[in-house]
């Protein structure tokens, strides 16, 4: 499978397509491991026309070192997808393909959906989202683009980003795949060492005990209880802990009747910074 390169490229093809060809959309940044692949293997069932991308796109990192130290793996990333079907196509630009030299996110207005959690620790993390995502869809017109619930508050902003600039795309939220020890799958694992990757499920295991203490307990007392749960843990240390409406985003004080939960996590360990989330009610 020969990767596409260039935005020149990826229009002729895209525009030699069948007009009623169905075309499915799931944008990555490479390393890809079984939660890309579940993501590939939906677009497939779903979709005449798949379009992968990867890139890793250098305007949604606020870290320097976490952007030199992303894992590349082009190689096995083309052999992952040509196994789930030798038809879907790879676009794998650079970056000076994408931004040309002017290597710098537009802004955006999500609503106050970016101003917690991620919004709040990593700085225009959702302006190089929302302008990587916009590009590609501007280059490849998908009717459907898939996203992971890992990152559930990027599958928000993206559903509200359509939504605001009246995208035709419909936006398909994935359910979260995970390691055999509960670990969210995510390319930055390959940067654990293998003790603390089998440690790492006690962010899960926390999640899932989160949810059971937040049938009975009110938002307070379960934070407190999170918070408490990685003060005594020696391998990890929390950024944050937030209860929030999945709709709004809101950070939620107090439990409102009708009203649908998550639980987002962001925890470090070592320098290598995970996250997670699970649907608490
Ligand atoms: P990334 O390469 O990290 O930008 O991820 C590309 C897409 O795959 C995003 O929509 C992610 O939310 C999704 N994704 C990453 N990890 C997982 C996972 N463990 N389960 C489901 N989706 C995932």
């Amino acid at each position: 499978m020969l990767p596409i390169r260039t935005k020149k490229e990826l229009q002729e093809i895209r525009s030699n397509l069948a007009p009623n060809s169905k075309i499915g959309l799931v944008p990555t940044m490479g390393a890809l491991h079984s939660g890309h692949a579940s993501l590939i293997k939906k677009a497939v069932a779903e979709n005449k026309t798949v379009i992968v991308t990867i890139f890793v796109n250098p305007t949604q990192f606020d870290n320097e070192e976490d952007l030199q130290k992303y894992p590349t793996a082009l190689h096995d990333d083309l052999r992952l997808i040509a196994d789930v079907s030798p038809n879907i196509m790879v676009f794998v630009p650079t970056t000076s393909e994408m931004y040309q030299s002017n290597v710098i996110p537009k802004k955006y207005d999500f609503h106050g959906l970016d101003k917690v959690m991620e919004g709040e620790f990593r700085d225009n993390h959702f302006n190089g989202v929302g302008t990587i995502i916009e590009t590609l869809f501007s280059l490849i017109r998908p009717d459907v683009a898939y996203f992971g619930e890992k990152d559930f508050q990027q599958l928000r902003i993206i559903q509200k980003m359509t939504e605001i600039l009246k995208l035709p795309v419909k936006i398909i939220g994935c359910p979260i795949v995970r390691e055999s020890n509960g670990l969210a799958m995510s390319s930055r694992n390959e940067r654990l060492d293998p003790s603390l990757r089998l440690k790492a499920g006690f962010i899960y295991d926390t999640l899932v005990a989160a949810k059971q203490k937040f049938g009975t307990e009110s938002v307070h007392n379960t934070k407190e209880w999170v918070d408490n749960e990685f003060e005594n843990h020696p391998d990890f240390k929390m950024e944050y802990f937030e209860i929030a409406d999945v709709e709004t985003l809101t950070p939620a004080k107090r439990k409102i009747e009708n009203i649908k939960y998550r639980g987002f996590i962001a925890v470090y360990a070592n320098s290598i910074r995970l996250i997670d989330n699970i649907a608490l009610n």
